[in-house]
């Protein structure tokens, strides 16, 4: 069945400004829906089961694996995440436009399932500053951050399968370019429409 809404890929290397950029853009648009993915990793202070992540252990996450249960799934620095299929199609097909913010692994798995997905790649504006924006946020031990940062090594060697690429350097400019892009796709004539007049 087509999908009535637009899926989007939002992708990028931890602490590039993903989440920072979402919440910004999101307040303004309620046609948009943030998938929650579940994960085998710990919550951090202040995230609650269900809606920043469906935490789970690493035995029931496997059996929803074997379910089927899973869009996509990939390890990223230890641990397990994937997309949860189900509601996200319900979205779709109640026309609204979902986003998937997932790593590198994940979205080329989804593009090939959902050529039409939109694909956005987040990137720093210098490595350095990924490395000051990781470590400054908190979240994570200094061994973890280093995981992080070698894996965005590789992530942005990916940049170039995007379809869009935003330089999240000056918050505001990169907000708007990210509002620009739903708006924009929602004026895109994917199934080249006849005006009658
Ligand atoms: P991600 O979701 O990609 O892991 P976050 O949104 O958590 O990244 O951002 C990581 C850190 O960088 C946060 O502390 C956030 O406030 C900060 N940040 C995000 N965008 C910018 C920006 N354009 N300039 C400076 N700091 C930023
Ligand atoms: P974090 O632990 O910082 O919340 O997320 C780590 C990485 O996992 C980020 O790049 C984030 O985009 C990615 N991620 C979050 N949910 C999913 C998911 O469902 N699938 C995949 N493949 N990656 C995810």
């Amino acid at each position: 069945m087509a999908n009535k809404g637009t899926l989007y890929i939002f992708t990028g290397p931890s602490g590039t400004g993903k989440g920072t950029l979402l919440r910004d853009v999101m307040r303004h648009d309620d046609k948009l829906f943030l998938s929650v993915s579940a994960t085998t990793r710990a919550p951090r202070e202040g995230e609650t089961h269900g809606v920043h992540y469906f935490f789970l252990s690493h035995e029931e996450f496997d059996r929803r694996v074997a379910a089927g249960e899973f869009l996509e799934h990939a390890t990223y620095v230890g641990n397990s995440y994937g997309t949860l299929e189900a509601p996200v199609q319900q979205h779709l097909d109640e026309g609204n436009d979902v986003i998937l913010e997932i790593e590198v692994q994940g979205a080329q798995a989804v593009h090939a399932k959902r050529p039409d997905a939109v694909m956005i790649f987040v990137a720093p504006p210098s490595f350095e500053e990924l490395e000051k924006r990781l470590s400054g946020r908190g979240t994570e031990h200094a061994d973890t951050v280093r995981a992080r940062l070698e894996t965005a090594r590789m992530e942005l060697t990916h940049a170039c399968e995007f379809d869009y690429i935003i330089v999240n350097d000056d918050l505001e400019v990169a907000t708007r370019e990210l509002a620009s892009i739903f708006v924009a796709e929602r004026c895109r004539n994917r199934d080249k429409h006849q005006i009658t007049l």
